[in-house]
């Protein structure tokens, strides 16, 4: 497990970007991924992140790249990077451009597009830009909430909604939109990742998931462990390995969708270790 198509594309953009670009610093409109660790290792390498929250929009890039993350950003926003003189690199996940162009298409047919998602949420407020005037659903009681529906209607979801509130939502307002689509653009990653940890846990006595403690696909992960297993640890980096992990006879670990390979390398090479060592002092 650990990234997903899209985080690794957009990490490879980075990596690739740093090789290229003659300018510095090179750009990230956003954090790149959930991951402190990955994030402060970009930074070293002199990338710095724009935006919502971060450093300013400088005024003229000179030419230097700015990274669109996995999340994609609304046209506007686009149009005004290019403005300021950015070299942009779209690192935009394919299954999310996917939303957007479909959010965009249904749009122009005159349908009325609703976004399932959190609509604080990167994706979704790029998705948006692609359907003006669209309406965010957070969850069935934001649907239930509303007063009057169209003849024609779209549904999209945010690629990490769970599949019960998505279909939840589309069961409500099939009810009341005559012509509603209910498109599927929920990702398998978070599905899969699940599913693995789930068939993983009947074969040890403990588990460690390993990334940011911010990332919300790895905290469900997490989340999943405890319920599963007797021993379970959440953790970033090799030296949060509790000693407890070494006084089992089998652990599995397994990683967030935004946890680096040399992460799990490490904390893969330091329980090896720590179990050869619990071995010579037997
Ligand atoms: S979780 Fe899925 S949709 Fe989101 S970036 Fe990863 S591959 Fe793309």
């Amino acid at each position: 497990m650990g990234y997903c198509m899209g985080v690794r594309r957009a990490v490879e953009a980075t990596e690739q970007a740093l090789l290229d670009s003659p300018v510095r610093p090179v750009y990230t409109y956003g954090p790149l991924i959930h991951n402190p660790q990955a994030l402060e290792r970009l930074g070293r390498s002199g990338v710095v992140i724009i935006g919502n929250g971060y450093a300013p929009l400088p005024p003229d890039f000179g030419g230097a790249t700015v990274i669109i993350r996995a999340h994609g950003i609304p046209p506007a926003e686009q149009a005004e990077l290019e403005k300021r003189n950015a070299v942009l690199v779209d690192a935009t996940c394919p299954r999310v451009l996917s939303s957007q162009k479909r959010a965009r298409l249904w749009h122009e047919k005159g349908y009325t597009v609703y976004l399932a998602g959190d609509r604080d949420h990167g994706e979704i407020t790029g998705i948006e830009g692609y359907a003006p005037g669209c309406i965010v659903l957070e969850n069935r009681g934001d649907a239930e909430k509303l007063s009057s529906f169209p003849e024609h209607a779209v549904l999209i979801s945010q690629t990490t909604i769970k599949q019960s509130e998505y279909d939840s939502i589309a069961g409500f307002l099939a009810e009341k939109v005559r012509d509603l689509v209910v498109l599927n653009t929920i990702c398998p990653a978070t599905l899969e990742r699940q599913k693995a940890l789930e068939s993983m846990a009947e074969h040890v006595d403990g588990i460690i998931v390993i990334g940011g403690k911010n990332s919300a696909n790895t905290r469900r992960l997490a989340a999943t462990a405890a319920r599963l297993c007797a021993f379970s640890w959440h953790i970033e980096t090799p030296d949060e390995i509790p000693p407890e992990a070494y006084a089992l006879q089998r652990v599995g670990i397994t990683a967030g969708a935004s946890t680096p390979d040399e992460i799990i390398n490490a904390v893969e090479q330091a329980l090896q270790k720590g179990y050869s060592c619990t071995e010579i002092r037997q």
